[in-house]
């Protein structure tokens, strides 16, 4: 009798199963570049995805080096996201000694970028998720991505980058508002590199840093002495430091004109899970409202 019981709960379990599967079921396996993206993919694919980030929580995703782990990480992944526009200068290098074959998901695609001149060269700036509209357009992208791979679940997907999109809106109205509030000419703050940029384009506000748009390079002494200069000139009077990078720099140049400490700037970087900013909406609000006070004083 307890036998025929055991078959008829597994048949009853298996039937389920089946049910659940052609509804949602579904869970990818999914890799992100850096903590940032992977947790605007978290957003919106919900219970669909189990979301990895190759680069951790406060590391620097210019000067990551991928190790054996993260190749394996990569390989075993049905899905991928990188931004893009020259972040993850790392990411061919890796899929190819990972033997990854996918065509990774680019987030920021369909972004307007900010480009600059850089050493005489003409840079694209790949810090578009500082921007909170930008990442209305990740979201978009991430959102086809997943109903790509996965288009049993289209409508939920869709329905979670609805409601995240709302939240990013909200986001956008916020830090238009605080910004805002503040006086224009104080409008502006001195950084260890070039994040900030599209913040700076959305919220009204000028940033001075030295350093160009990635960690990687060094400053001279040259551009330090006349960044030195500028800053006294604009009368710059608050300066970040990076939980991502070596705040050594930006606070030499700081002490040499007399700015003062404004706090951290989570970039592009979430802290750990008990940090300030461990999703993109806390570091997003966060950074938002360090500036604000920084620049109201
Ligand atoms: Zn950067």
């Amino acid at each position: 009798m307890k036998g025929t019981t055991f078959i008829g709960g597994l048949i009853v379990s298996a039937t389920l199963g089946l049910t659940a599967s052609a509804a949602s079921a579904k869970t990818l396996n999914v890799v992100a570049s850096f903590t940032v993206l992977a947790d605007v993919v978290k957003e919106v694919g919900g219970d669909h995805v189990q979301v990895k980030s190759l680069v951790g929580p406060n590391g620097d995703v210019h000067e990551f080096e991928p190790s054996p782990d993260d190749a394996k990480t990569l390989k075993a992944a049905d899905l991928a996201f990188v931004s893009g526009d020259g972040l993850e200068s790392w990411f061919e290098k890796l899929a190819k000694s990972a033997g990854y074959k996918g065509k990774p998901v680019v987030a920021s695609e369909g972004i307007k970028t900010r480009k600059m001149e850089e050493d005489g060269k003409t840079v694209t700036d790949p810090h578009v998720w500082n921007s909170a509209a930008n990442v209305i357009v990740w979201v978009s992208n991430i959102e086809k991505g997943l109903i790509a791979a996965d288009p049993e679940d289209a409508e939920d997907i869709k329905a979670s980058a609805a409601k995240y999109t709302k939240e990013l809106q909200d986001l956008d109205a916020y830090a238009h508002s605080k910004i805002g509030a503040a006086p224009k000419d104080k409008r502006k703050i001195l950084t260890s590199h070039d994040a900030f940029g599209y913040f700076g384009k959305e919220y009204g506000l000028a940033l001075l840093s030295p350093l160009g748009v990635s960690t990687e390079k060094e400053a001279s002494a040259a551009d330090v002495a006349k960044l030195i200069d500028q800053i006294k000139k604009e009368k710059v009077k608050a300066y970040f430091i990076e939980n991502s990078n070596d705040p050594r720099l930006v606070k030499q140049v700081a002490d040499a004109t007399g700015a003062e400490p404004g706090g951290e700037l989570y970039v592009e970087s979430l802290s750990d899970a008990d940090g300030p900013a461990p999703t993109y909406a806390k570091m997003f609000r966060y950074n938002v409202d360090q500036v604000a006070a920084a620049i109201s004083k």
